[in-house]
């Protein structure tokens, strides 16, 4: 979950770290009153959750009361990013002298937190790494000693930054990490934290993003959500308790169990489609769920075909087939659908599934041939080679005590027995063919 600025700055300013006077504002009216308390030039920052609101025009610096009205106008009528601005925060503004880049992250290959810093702040951090990134200082954190001054202090000089202001960086530099620790946040940033004309250090823009998963312990954070700036589809998956991401393929999946997910996405790769979503409906999945889940996975246009894989544990694959037919009543989709269902009631659910005409697979390195077909505008017939469960698990187990599997030539035998099939998945030859594949999965 992430924080609208004026949120980052209120929880920053809670462990000392300077920030500007402000007020929020939804209207021009209130942000006339607000500069006219404040008495001073203030600057006019759209809240948005998307960075680079500078560039789009979302920040507006105005010298009275007058101009602050107008401009407040202007952005509260505007999009950024697909964004409507419907909150403005109104800072005093700053005399600013110099930008630094300070953030805290967790730095997944070093199992750290690291804190970043860069004399170059203000723009986006993922551009400074890209173009200039020896300009980039990092120390990792230990968690058991947290941040020590001496390590904020080889960050300050690492940027540069004059020895007078050192101490104060530290104050800053230490409040960010506790911020950052405390709420459970997966990144703290403040960007630019600058230098003013009075040599002072100031927070200007803030930016935190909390850890979902943690988020029950902090239930004033909670609170703080705005769902209006989030995806319908990730509010909804959300509110019905399932873990939804969206990803850039068009193959939609819809799967329970997360390992079973990554398992699946893995293996479209593998065969050469590309995934539209990560979508894990969980464990006793019940039909309204599953209703939802497809609701969810039909909105986004990206998705050419769907894939259901679905593994009937505590779900019953019956269950899940009602919830994926009356969900097709109620959405209407024109996307074809191939369901892999195994275990608890797997029988039944195919039954109810191919009675409404939806494709069905029993492995799933079937069920995701066909998908990808699907999704590329082929037919999906395939015919594989029969699978001879038994023989391959005699093979498996001769081939694990050290003997050479006999596998190969059986196994073509079959598959030349079979009338010529269309050609799937040209770049996965080897898996296609090989039947050991299919039984391991
Ligand atoms: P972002 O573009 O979404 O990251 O928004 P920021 O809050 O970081 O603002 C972008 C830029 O606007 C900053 O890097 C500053 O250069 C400028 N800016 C923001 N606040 C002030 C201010 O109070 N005074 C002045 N002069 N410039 C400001
Ligand atoms: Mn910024």
């Amino acid at each position: 979950m992430k924080l609208h600025e004026y949120q980052s700055k209120s929880l920053f300013a809670r462990y000392n770290i300077p920030i500007p006077r402000g007020e929020v504002a939804t209207t021009p009216e209130d942000v006339r009153r607000i500069a006219h308390d404040f008495g001073r030039r203030v600057v006019v920052k759209a809240q948005v959750l998307v960075g680079g609101r500078g560039k789009a025009g979302g920040i507006k610096l105005a010298r009275d009361p007058d101009e602050a009205e107008r401009v407040a106008g202007e952005v509260l009528s505007m999009e950024i990013k697909g964004l409507p601005v419907r909150t403005v925060l109104v800072d005093e503004a700053a005399d600013i002298r110099a930008e630094i880049y300070l953030g805290v992250v967790i730095d997944r290959a070093q199992r750290r937190v690291v804190m970043m810093a860069s004399s170059a702040g203000g723009i986006e951090i993922e551009e400074v790494a890209r173009e200039t990134p020896e300009k980039i200082v990092r120390v990792a954190i230990d968690p058991f000693i947290g941040l020590r001054d001496y390590q904020a202090r080889q960050v300050a000089f690492g940027i540069g930054l004059e020895r007078d202001l050192a101490r104060d960086f530290t104050l800053i530099a230490r409040g960010l990490y506790e911020c950052f620790m405390e709420f459970d946040a997966s990144l703290a940033e403040i960007n630019p934290l600058v230098v003013t004309g009075d040599r002072k250090l100031l927070a200007l823009d803030g930016k935190i993003v909390l850890d979902d998963n943690a988020l029950y312990r902090h239930s004033e954070l909670a609170s703080m959500r705005d769902s209006a700036e989030e995806a319908p589809a990730e509010v909804e998956a959300r509110q019905r308790g399932l873990t939804y991401i969206k990803l850039d393929g068009d193959i939609g999946c819809m799967v329970n169990g997360a390992g079973l997910a990554m398992a699946t996405l893995d293996l479209i790769k593998l065969f050469g489609g590309s995934p539209a979503n990560f979508l894990d409906i969980g464990g006793g999945a019940q039909a309204d769920k599953v209703a939802a889940a497809l609701r969810i996975i039909l909105a986004d246009p990206n998705v050419k075909a769907v894939l259901f894989n679905i593994f009937g544990g505590i779900a019953r694959c019956d269950e899940v087939a009602r919830g994926i037919v009356a969900a097709l009543r109620e959405v209407n989709s024109r996307a074809p659908m191939v369901a892999r269902l195994i275990g608890t009631n797997e029988a039944e659910g195919r039954r109810i599934l191919s009675e409404a005409k939806m494709e069905t697979a029993t492995t799933l390195v079937e069920a995701i041939k066909k998908v990808v077909a699907l999704a590329r505008g082929e037919d999906a017939v395939i015919e594989l080679p029969p699978v001879d469960v038994q023989q391959l698990r005699a093979e498996r187990h001769r081939s694990a005590d050290g003997h050479r599997p006999a596998a190969k030539k059986p196994a073509k035998k079959v598959a030349a027995k079979q009338k010529p099939a269309r050609k799937l998945a040209k770049d996965s030859k080897g898996l296609s063919r090989n039947n050991s594949a299919v039984l391991s999965c």
